[in-house]
């Protein structure tokens, strides 16, 4: 019934529309003919719905005109549940009174119905019907008519007391039907543009004021009254967020987002405006000449609100942050102190002080950044990464099976550039997978020749977590293995949690897809970060390597008890999951023998090996068994050598 109105209305709007022309709409004319007032009312009537319009005021001018449309005394409009309405009673009476309030309930058994069923009610004037005759009493009025609201918004239109001495009919009936929808749909569409504009300006998840939002107020300031005008913005950047997002998952990512903005809304108070950059970027923005001088001050109370730890649904976190602050200036447009407080807060990430103020010798470190990756990019090309070698000890055969693969590149200014600095920006500009390729490549080469020499060693390669994030990774390892001519099984590839966590089912299916072709996988890295010992039942690796923080820690007084707890449970669990266990960063034999005792299976680190150019991997394992030696699994032993209090073996009891 109400969608035969809705067509009704489409079709009067057409007629409307196309003014008579076209055979099929003569003919829906025709058909429509003895209604013809009612459809010039309807275009009348959607011709007066401004999209621009408020929602309310978009409401208040529709019912108005539905009213005298109608020719009724008085209008009542309820609604439940109707977006930022809420519940409301709606009441216009003669003279375009208005009164709008919340009602709770109608409590009206007709009125009800109508909602109930969608069916409109025709109250004429001098009806027998005695529960309709009350009604009317009890309003005051003569006749009325009410219909439904139509689709999912529950409420009602009611007309009361027909002027001019009528009553009201049945075609007022479909008229009200063909306008409730329309007053929905325009409501609709102006909410949407409010929504819209709205949505424009602010984030979804914290309600900030988003980056376009910033910059109009950063511009409004700026073209203020006053010669310089005072303002800085505060660009705040949350270090490691992503690792908390990986590890935890974007729902927990998105709670800390927002209890980030509760605690920066509540620091800043009334001293500037939080917005929200995007990610887990944030701006204050403070006015004012108290207000800027004090923007250093304020950005150290921000930085301590967010170190207070956070508790989240699986986890208590605490976050660290790095802010830029750039300050307005003569000639400075809001592009440029954005800027400025952007560079300001790189300074800030990479330096020692987390808080910055721009200014411009930082440009240099960004040039140089800038110039190191044009470097890079140029390394890659002329396949100038090179590769080293570091042995691995199996503590069960005292014997070398496998190296791990480790990057160097050799600037020819700089010299010797740490992988700790060109890797995260080979990461941060697409150029990881050319370099991944270049070392596998390199290292499964090498894999062959010491094959080919009778030294029968496993490479491992380290994986970042872009790499892992890639489609095509299985297909480029198994070719990268079909041109070297190395076996599957004699490649470990090292990945990080981090590569799983963002999209833990697609990563764990593209890992066992590379386990199937024979590859071996593991876990680097293990016990920093948010590792989390729930997901490495998931994960189909058969290692994982203790990161070497907790190795060097067993040699340090301060830190010994608290490493060897951690690597007492990496041992006990890693033998429940009959994992391998990896620890690496050993620097010297204490440590070892530690190690041994507690039951690790093979050691890596300084005390064996540095990492080495290919040409000496030879000499290593000579020193150690020579090449003969097999690998043999032994038996696990770890629990039997950890003490109940997390240390291991005799030496730390
Ligand atoms: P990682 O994968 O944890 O590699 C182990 C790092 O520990 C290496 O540093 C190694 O030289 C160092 N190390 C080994 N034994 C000891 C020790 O006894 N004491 C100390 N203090 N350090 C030791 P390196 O070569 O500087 O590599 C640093 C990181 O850079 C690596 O950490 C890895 O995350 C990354 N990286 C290196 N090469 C590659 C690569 O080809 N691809 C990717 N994606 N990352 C790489
Ligand atoms: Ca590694
Ligand atoms: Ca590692």
């Amino acid at each position: 019934m109400q969608e035969q109105w809705v067509f009704l209305a489409v079709i009067a709007l057409l007629v409307v529309g196309v003014a008579g022309g076209g055979i099929w709409a003569r003919r829906a004319y025709r058909r429509l003919s003895d209604r013809h007032q009612s459809l010039v009312v309807v275009h009348e009537f959607v011709q007066q719905a401004t999209v621009t319009a408020s929602v309310r005021e978009q409401a208040r001018g529709l019912l108005l005109r539905t009213r005298q449309l109608l020719r009724a005394g008085r209008l009542e409009l309820i609604v439940f549940d109707y977006h930022d309405f809420g519940d409301r009673h709606i009441r216009i009476g003669a003279n375009d009174a208005y009164a709008s309030t919340a009602v709770s309930g109608v409590g009206d058994r007709l009125l009800d119905r109508v909602m109930d069923t969608g069916e409109p009610m025709l109250l004429a004037r001098g009806t027998q019907d005695v529960e309709a005759r009350q009604w009317l009493q009890a309003r005051g009025a003569r006749d009325a008519l009410a219909v439904a609201l139509p689709s999912s918004t529950r409420g009602c239109i009611v007309l009361l007391d027909r002027l001019d001495g009528d009553t009201f009919t049945d075609d007022d009936l479909t008229m009200v039907q063909t306008l409730a929808s329309h007053l929905v749909m325009s409501l609709r569409g102006s909410r949407l543009v409010e929504q819209l504009t709205h949505d424009a300006t602010h984030d979804a998840l914290t309600g900030l004021g988003n980056r376009t939002f910033l910059s109009q107020r950063v511009e409004t300031v700026l073209s203020g009254p006053g010669q310089v005008p005072e303002a800085a913005v505060l660009l705040l950047d949350l270090d490691k967020f992503k690792e908390v997002n990986d590890a935890f998952g974007h729902h927990v990512g998105d709670a800390l987002l927002r209890e980030v903005a509760t605690r920066l809304v509540t620091t800043v108070g009334d001293l500037g405006t939080v917005s929200r950059l995007g990610g887990d970027e944030f701006a204050v923005l403070v006015v004012g000449r108290e207000a800027t001088d004090a923007a250093p001050t304020l950005a150290h109370n921000i930085l301590e609100a967010l170190g207070r730890p956070i508790s989240l649904v699986d986890a208590v976190v605490t976050t660290q942050a790095s802010i830029g602050i750039g300050l307005a200036g003569p000639d400075l447009s809001e592009a440029d102190v954005l800027r400025h407080a952007d560079t300001a807060m790189y300074a800030a990430k990479e330096g020692p002080d987390p808080v910055v103020v721009y200014g411009e010798h930082l440009e240099r470190g960004r040039t140089e950044r800038m110039r190191l990756l044009a470097d890079l990019h140029i390394a890659l090309e002329r396949d100038e990464i090179k590769v080293l070698y570091q042995p691995q000890l199996d503590l069960r055969t005292n014997a070398i099976h496998s190296v791990e693969a480790l990057a160097r590149w050799e600037h020819p200014v700089l010299g010797w550039v740490s992988p700790e600095v060109f890797v995260p920006l080979a990461e941060s500009s697409g150029l990881i997978e050319q370099l991944t390729h270049q070392v596998l490549d390199q290292a499964l080469a090498q894999a062959r020749r010491w094959q080919d020499d009778g030294l029968d060693l496993a490479v491992a390669v380290n994986l970042s977590p872009h790499n892992v994030n890639t489609m095509r990774l299985v297909e480029d390892v198994a070719s990268a293995l079909a041109r070297a001519g190395v076996p599957a099984d004699r490649l470990v590839l090292e990945i990080t949690e981090s590569s799983v966590m963002a999209d833990p089912d697609r990563a764990v299916s593209l890992l066992q897809r590379l386990v199937d072709l024979g590859v071996t996988l593991s876990l680097d890295d293990f016990g920093t970060g948010y590792s989390s010992l729930a997901y490495l039942q998931r994960l189909p690796v058969s290692e994982v390597k203790i990161d070497k923080a907790f190795v060097m820690g067993l040699a340090d007084p301060e830190q010994a008890h608290a490493s060897a707890v951690l690597i007492r449970s990496i041992l006990t669990l890693s033998a429940n999951l009959g994992l391998e266990v990896v620890a690496e960063g050993v620097e010297d034999a204490q440590t070892l023998e530690l190690l041994r005792s507690g039951g690790c299976d093979l050691i890596q680190g300084y005390h064996l090996s540095k990492p080495v150019p290919a040409d000496r991997v030879a000499a290593v394992v000579e020193r150690h068994g020579g090449r003969e030696a097999v690998r043999v699994p032994g038996p696990r032993s770890h629990l039997s050598a950890v003490n109940e209090d997390g240390t291991l073996g005799r030496h730390l009891a």
